[in-house]
């Protein structure tokens, strides 16, 4: 039990096959109550209460309204008292090419990706500032590192590079209060994120690339969260850590 009568939130932790609920489940199997926040506040209920253990709640939060962040962070405040995680995971993508992109394209994607890393961030810190600590995920990905994934196109990569400089900067303005902020920059996860246009070719294919020779699964991002999360990595902020079985070795 490494989070026994720790407290977590977790934006985009509502889709059944996610990173996000997969991090929820371990979370909670280790001792962990938990705030689910996701876009849909009656899915993010159900998988709060299908959670292992009991008093998680589900929260409906849009991480790029600032409103919304600041409303979902007052309410999960309030209802644990105080908040020890917090794993910005939520996400979408858009497989689109460079010229492809539209102005409303790119907002969107910078506004998910990125913008809501800030927003969210911004709504815990105050509280983690006044406790005396916390600890702070971001999600980025294999595609800030090595200029595109799979799925994603050059504005996902753009916002995942951007989440990489922001928790870096945060971690060093927050170290002194003892806020941890850290990265995962995950490889090929099987997820919904892909809208099931991966087929058995291009996995083939995928998986050449691979050392591990597999894609990821959700459960092998949830235990890095964990470690992240956890008073294992105390020493650890401002770190990125790849979760991509080999695909980029660098
Ligand atoms: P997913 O689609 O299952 O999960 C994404 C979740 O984010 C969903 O529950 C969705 O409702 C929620 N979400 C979307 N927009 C939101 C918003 N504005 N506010 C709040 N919640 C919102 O996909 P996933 O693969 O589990 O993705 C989780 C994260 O991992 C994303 O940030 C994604 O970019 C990142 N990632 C995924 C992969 C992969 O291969 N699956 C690789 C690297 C990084």
């Amino acid at each position: 039990m490494l989070l026994e009568g720790r407290t977590a939130v977790i934006s985009g932790a509502a889709s059944a096959r996610g990173i996000g609920r997969a991090t929820a489940e371990l979370f909670a199997s280790h001792g962990a109550r938990i705030a689910i926040l996701d876009l849909d506040g009656h899915a993010s209920q159900s998988v709060a209460q299908e959670l292992p253990g009991s008093g998680h709640i589900g929260i409906q939060c849009d991480v790029s309204e600032e409103g919304s962040c600041q409303a979902a962070a007052q309410q999960a405040i309030e209802h644990f008292g105080r908040i020890n995680i917090l794993i910005n995971n939520a996400g979408i993508t858009q497989p689109l090419k460079t010229m492809e992109i539209r102005l409303a394209n790119w907002a969107k994607v910078i506004d998910v990706n990125l913008t809501g890393v800030l927003l969210l961030s911004q709504a815990f810190i105050p509280h983690m500032v006044e406790q005396g600590g916390g600890s702070v995920a971001c999600m980025s990905s294999v595609s800030a590192q090595r200029g595109g994934g799979i799925f994603g196109g050059p504005h996902y990569s753009a916002a995942k590079a951007g989440v990489l400089g922001l928790a870096k900067a945060m971690a060093r303005e927050f170290g002194p209060a003892g806020i941890r902020f850290n990265c995962v920059t995950p490889g090929l996860i099987q997820t919904d994120i892909t809208g099931g246009k991966l087929t058995d070719e291009m996995r083939a294919d995928i998986i050449k690339g691979i050392p591990l020779a597999r894609l990821g699964d959700a459960i092998d991002v949830a235990r890095i969260y964990l470690f992240l999360a956890s008073d294992l990595s105390s020493y650890v902020t401002g770190a990125t850590i790849d979760v991509n079985g080999g695909m980029l070795i660098h």
